[in-house]
């Protein structure tokens, strides 16, 4: 195990916001109001919350005075300008396009790029879930190409957010690939960095192809910053250099600004060619707003546009990278089994390693998430069966391929204490393990069914005697391919 020291906060706080502290007997009863599912909480149960990295950032001082210079002008706001000439400035393209949120930018972008071509399958590292729902929308599949070494969660290798070329190759000679994607870092499969030889590598395949690249830009900042720390001949390259060095491969990118924006809602567009431009911005007026403003308040581009500076932040991302990193390794010397190298921005623990006396159809990783929460207060997220098992054509149920907890990291929110916290939870609940019993599905929707299903634990949900249980069928194979 490699001794991971932890980094200061390089920020000092000037306004605070009371944590909930409950007790044990408020937990249960708690989750028992949600049926077990973790997104029926109310914040005020909720101590340290994990659930997502996503729209959750602290903004910092300058941000919040840029929200109060926000010119709410219809078309052409200064905001606007300040927005759109820094995210020109950062990624490079010509043409910058607003949108609400991320899976907004994912859905304009994606129809103006799969018309008029008779195309089925774009190949990336690994699809976001709007990202594949989106795709679906439109008839194409979302298809995952990672390397060989993503697929073992204790190889420690440097880039296992990485596509591999080769098989990317051969689908698009199949043909019918509309454009190529990779998704920075790589979320589905950890916060793995995909690294500068793999998105050169896409980039030449694109161009030899003569089809679009499209970059999941969402958490490119904490990308570069694993480029730097790990790629041999970019350690005195500067963060930003290397960002432009990225999206130099790219035809497009889509970005939430909810990750490395580190605002609190937005989106954008980026995009090189006229003709895809002006596709673009008329779906923008049609679903978000002209495109100006693409959906935000003038305040919000303020926001984002100065988001975008502070994330690019050695400092910041020495700290954000080194802190995860210095997490999940405590994690590890306790026992925990997590999946390693540490990425950018949460901590995934490994359920069925973790839980092994239970059955897939138990749902070792809702049940480990459930325990957590009712140990101290934290709330994570499941990534296994609940959210991956399904699949939503035939209802069959199936054990996916992973059966994970993640617990994201908002960037910015919570100290080192809060996560010695988090630390001395998960390790409680580790050395109870043996004791811990499964759930039991009581009820569930086809689609999407890990926000909404209820549970119960296993020896109550035989006693309700609950619906009609799903088809269940056992598969080796990944229930995402
Ligand atoms: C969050 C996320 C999205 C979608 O962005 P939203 O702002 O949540 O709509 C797309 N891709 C990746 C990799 C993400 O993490």
């Amino acid at each position: 195990m490699t001794a991971q020291t932890w980094p200061f906060e390089p920020y000092k706080i000037k306004m605070v916001e009371p944590l909930p502290v409950t007790t044990r007997a408020r937990r249960e009863e708690a989750l028992r109001d949600a049926g077990w599912n973790l997104f029926g909480l109310r914040a005020g149960d909720v101590t340290i919350d994990l659930l997502t990295d996503s729209g959750t950032a602290a903004m910092s001082h300058h941000q919040w005075a840029a929200l109060l210079g926000g010119d709410e002008t219809y078309a052409g706001a200064r905001s606007w300008t300040r927005f759109e000439r820094t995210v020109q400035e950062i990624f490079g393209f010509r043409h910058v396009i607003p949108t609400h949120q991320g899976r907004a930018a994912e859905r304009i972008l994606f129809a103006a790029l799969v018309q008029e071509r008779e195309s089925e399958v774009v190949p990336s590292n690994a699809h976001f879930d709007t990202t594949k729902g989106n795709l679906e929308l439109l008839g194409r599949r979302a298809k995952d190409f990672p390397i060989s070494e993503a697929r073992d969660p204790s190889t420690r290798a440097p880039f296992k957010g990485d596509a591999d070329l080769t098989a990317v190759e051969e689908q698009i000679r199949d043909g019918k690939v509309p454009f190529v994607m990779l998704t920075v870092t790589n979320n589905a499969g950890g916060g793995q960095p995909v690294s500068m030889a793999n998105i050169r590598g896409m980039g030449e395949l694109a161009r030899a192809y003569g089809i679009p690249f499209v970059i999941d830009a969402c958490r490119f900042a904490e990308n570069a910053s694993f480029i730097r720390q790990r790629e041999p001949g970019y350690a005195d390259v500067a963060i930003p250099e290397i960002v432009r060095e990225m999206f130099a491969q790219a035809d497009a990118i889509t970005m939430s600004a909810k990750k490395d924006g580190l605002a609190n809602i937005g989106g954008f567009i980026c995009v090189n060619d006229d003709e895809v431009a002006t596709r673009v911005k008329q779906l923008c007026i049609a679903g978000e707003g002209y495109p100006t403003y693409g959906g935000l308040a003038g305040r919000d581009l303020d926001a984002i546009a100065v988001g975008l500076r502070e994330v690019l932040d050695e400092d910041y991302l020495r700290h954000r990278v080194g802190t995860t990193a210095a997490f999940v390794e405590a994690l590890a010397a306790r026992g925990v089994p997590v999946l390693l190298p540490p990425g950018g921005h949460a901590a995934y623990l490994d359920a069925r390693m973790f839980l092994p006396h239970l059955p897939w159809d138990h749902y070792p990783a809702q049940t480990l998430v459930d325990e957590i929460y009712l140990e101290g207060g934290v709330r994570g997220s499941e990534l296994g069966t609940v959210t991956f098992g399904m699949d939503s054509t035939t209802g069959v149920e199936r054990p996916a391929t992973w059966e994970l907890v993640r617990l994201a990291l908002p960037r910015r929110v919570y100290t080192r204490s809060h996560l010695e916290y988090v630390i001395e939870t998960v390790a409680a609940v580790h050395d109870r393990r043996e004791a811990v019993r499964g759930l039991r599905i009581t009820s569930q929707p086809r689609v999407m069914r890990n926000f909404t299903s209820r549970f119960a634990p296993v020896a109550q949900a035989e006693a309700l005697d609950p619906l009609e249980p799903p088809t269940r069928k056992f598969a080796t194979r990944s229930a995402r391919d």
